[in-house]
């Protein structure tokens, strides 16, 4: 396997550490005299995390419209561990590293779609920090803290305020409120980043997670070994594997964040029986062209990550600039889909706004249908007609569902489209669709017993 390039720039340093002939990031100058032991401890570069334009300027030419964005008021929180700092474009503005860590003047700048809460999480959180969307798993905050700060945050309202943490108490209630309900089978630690909580609180969050009977897994989400990869030690592999199934999903977005750090921070992770993804945010000026992603797919799958999931950027305050249109992503898949692996493709989705949940987009490839046939193209843009079966379809459901071990549980209205396909409901109707069909004559209609024919299927 190579390794990713190392950055060629004059102001840095590369360390010799040890003998054993392994590839560092090299080191911003200013951080030549610490000793290797302190650089590869992750407290230490918690503790040394770059955040003012002093520091910055003696790594990269800042440009004015960066220092506009760093004095800004209200600013999201800038700061940079000492690692990723060295992964910084020195001379170019528009490295796409840099672009994801160093504020803008253009963050400030509103935009009409632009939202407080845009995926309307809030609405969906029973106890603080626990975001109940989808009927059977839930998204746990458990801190508001991360490595390293990305300018396009999507809980920016909430993630680096370190005043504003969670507590224990919060903790408590979000573990209580998942025990309490059978039906989550699934919880995602997210925050801010769980893998910057403090050790000892991170084992007992999984150690009591793991003791509720009904959850099947957990999930990590996580950019610590993008920003601090240091901090994937061997310890926090073999406490992390004490807690199987347990899944974990990183966030690069450009392959030039895979260093030869990431890499043997991925393989201890791998090593350690963890299934490892990747969510990525399509970000313009830094991703948004097909085989930038064509690129990190392959890096990712190399280091036995796969693409999961490709963000549309949210229409979050501080992002208008970053913000492509959905056409790109659309763009991308078309690039992706039968042209690499299967396995490397992730899905592009778009998190609705207002709390409607990730949709995933992609191009079209049912090109049309007639009777028992469907007309389909393939990525190169040949055609094809498949010929469904002669006799009708019939299917025996008591014989499809006699060998499960579980019912299928009540999901109500989250049915959805699911639930019409099968035939429990005939249709989903906007909200005061009733009321503004209610115009037939009302003696008739009460004659009949029924205010529509739709009520003769719900
Ligand atoms: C993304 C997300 C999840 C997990 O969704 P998957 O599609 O299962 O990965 C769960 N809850 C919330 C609120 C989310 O935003
Ligand atoms: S690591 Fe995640 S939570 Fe933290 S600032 Fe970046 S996007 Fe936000």
């Amino acid at each position: 396997m190579t390794v990713a390039p190392l950055i060629d720039n004059k102001s840095l340093i590369t360390p010799v550490i040890g003998s054993d002939n392994l590839k560092y990031t090299p080191r911003p100058a200013i951080f030549a005299d610490v000793p290797d032991e302190k650089w590869n401890d992750w407290r230490w570069q918690m503790a040394n995390r770059i955040n003012s334009i002093e520091q910055l300027e003696q790594i990269i030419d800042l440009t004015d419209e960066e220092r506009q964005g760093l004095q800004a008021e209200g600013l999201f929180r800038a700061d940079i561990t000492p690692y990723f700092a060295g992964l910084l474009e020195v001379d170019d503005p528009y490295g796409p590293v840099r672009q994801q860590v160093i504020p803008k003047g253009a963050e400030a700048v509103a935009f009409d779609a632009m939202m407080a809460d845009s995926l309307n999480e809030d609405a969906h959180s029973p106890v603080p920090g626990l975001v109940h969307r989808y009927p059977d798993r839930v998204l746990m905050l458990i801190t508001t803290q991360c490595a390293t700060y990305c300018r396009y945050c999507t809980r920016s309202r909430v993630v680096g305020d370190s005043s504003a943490n969670y507590t224990r108490a919060d903790h408590d209630r979000q573990i209580a409120y998942i025990r309490d309900n059978p039906d989550v089978r699934d919880v995602l630690l997210s925050g801010g980043d769980p893998l910057v909580v403090a050790p000892a609180i991170l084992e007992d969050l999984l150690k009591r997670l793991s003791e509720i009977p009904h959850l099947e897994l957990i999930r990590i989400g996580s950019r610590v070994p993008i920003f601090l990869p240091q901090r994937v030690t061997d310890e926090l592999c073999d406490m992390l594997r004490k807690y199987h199934p347990l899944w974990l999903n990183v966030h690069v977005n450009h392959p030039r964040e895979i260093t030869p750090e990431l890499s043997r921070a991925l393989a201890k992770l791998a090593d350690a029986g963890i299934p490892l993804g990747n969510q990525s945010v399509l970000l313009r000026g830094v991703n948004d062209h097909p085989e930038v992603q064509m690129e990190l797919v392959h890096k990712l799958v190399k280091n036995r990550v796969r693409p999961y999931y490709l963000y549309q950027c949210d229409l979050v305050q501080g992002a208008g600039h970053f913000r492509t249109p959905v056409s790109v992503g659309i763009e991308i898949i078309e690039a992706l889909r039968g042209h690499t692996s299967g396995f490397a493709v992730p899905t592009y989705v778009v998190d609705a706004p207002g709390g409607g949940g990730k949709i995933p987009v992609m191009p079209e490839y049912v090109v049309s249908s007639g009777p028992n046939r469907v007309v389909l193209r393939n990525y190169e843009g040949f055609i094809t007609t498949y010929a469904e079966p002669d006799a009708p379809y019939t299917r025996d459901d008591a014989q499809m569902l006699r060998y499960l071990e579980r019912p299928a549980r009540d999901e109500g209205v989250q049915e959805g489209v699911s639930g019409l396909a099968s035939g429990q409901h005939m249709t989903i109707k906007p909200e005061g669709f009733e009321e503004a069909h209610q115009r037939g004559r009302q003696d008739e209609i009460e004659k009949r017993g029924k205010r529509n024919f739709m009520d003769d299927y719900s």
